[in-house]
């Protein structure tokens, strides 16, 4: 059985055939470019063969799951574009479900990333802050296909305004141009260049104060959205990906200190904070997830490869 993955970001397309057992058969991306419906029908084209049996498609948002339609940021020409529909014309007579990209990257890394256990709570840090949640071995999207945003998790209640139209959401503290504003309202400057999340990143690794504190900040606010969310979802597992967790330990190493320093309870003593393992193909696993689960196949894991979890309280 081969299901159909396909990763629609906001700068590049990338599509793969995945088998049930998750072995991934064949890859390819392309630059979004000036027509997207015209990039998308091109990778289809190529790889919709015969005895697909689903398709899954993982997408930058906003997206509407009800009504099948995906209105990334980054691609203005699709505006509640109806994606659904779009792939199931050419991929005919076979089932499409869309999720979100961070919830797909969840998915994957649960089901391929080698992390253990039954559930997980993928987390995307980046320019904005979304994620994904696999609860009981099943993708959990809730209501309205939101679940897992934990970006707008409320932690200051009197903080900056969000771009969802909250207050003081994680998003306003741990997003990198969040990151970034803080830093530059604290004092820092930068010589040359453009100051942004790439450049704090590379200040912090130098050992400038203000962008490590940045780094400091941005991962106490995460720490503290990850134990509130354990707390009410008693999970252990949280995988890391997007651009500002790739700096690796100069996020994970406070974010694990201040995990251990935050939580309480005794079941969220041993949260295990890991970054991703299937990096840029993650959300293509998770999309192929999604379709087997929503065919009704069961989704086994890889087994616990334990060679990227480490113990918050190590
Ligand atoms: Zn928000």
């Amino acid at each position: 059985m081969t299901v159909l993955a396909l990763d629609i970001g906001g700068t590049k397309f990338a599509v793969a055939r995945i088998d049930a057992t998750g072995t991934l058969l064949d890859r390819a991306e392309h630059p979004v470019g000036q027509s997207p419906t015209a990039t998308l029908r091109g990778l289809v084209a190529d790889f919709a063969a015969p005895g697909l049996t689903a398709v899954g498609i993982a997408s930058a948002g906003p997206i509407d799951t009800v009504a099948g339609t995906v209105s990334p940021i980054n691609i203005p020409r699709w505006r509640g574009y109806p994606l659904v529909s779009a792939v199931q014309r050419l991929v005919p007579g076979v089932p499409v479900s869309l999720a979100g990209d961070a919830q797909c990257m969840a998915l994957g890394e649960w089901w391929r990333g080698g992390h253990g256990g039954s559930s997980l709570l993928g987390i995307v840090v980046s320019t904005g802050v979304g994620g994904g949640l696999i609860i009981d071995g099943r993708p959990w999207t809730g209501r309205t296909g939101n679940a897992g945003h934990i970006g707008h998790v409320i932690l200051d209640l009197d903080g900056e305004p969000c771009v969802c139209g909250a207050r003081g959401c994680l998003e306003t503290i741990a997003g990198g141009p969040s990151m970034v504003r803080w830093a530059l309202a604290q004092g820092w400057t930068l010589a040359t260049g453009r100051p942004d999340a790439k450049a704090l990143a590379a200040a912090a690794r130098e050992g400038a104060a203000i962008p490590l504190a940045a780094f400091h900040r941005a991962a106490d606010a995460l720490a503290t959205a990850i134990v509130n969310t354990a707390s009410v979802l008693d999970i252990q597992n949280v995988v890391l990906g997007g651009g500002v967790a790739a700096t690796g330990d100069l996020l994970l190493a406070p974010l694990r200190t201040a995990i251990t320093a935050r939580a309480g309870m005794p079941y969220l003593r041993d949260l295990r904070v890991s970054p991703t393992t299937l990096s840029r193909d993650a959300g293509l696993f998770g999309a192929a997830a999604l379709a087997l689960h929503a065919t009704g196949n069961p989704l086994t894991p890889a087994a616990n490869t334990d060679n990227s979890g480490t113990r918050a309280d190590r």
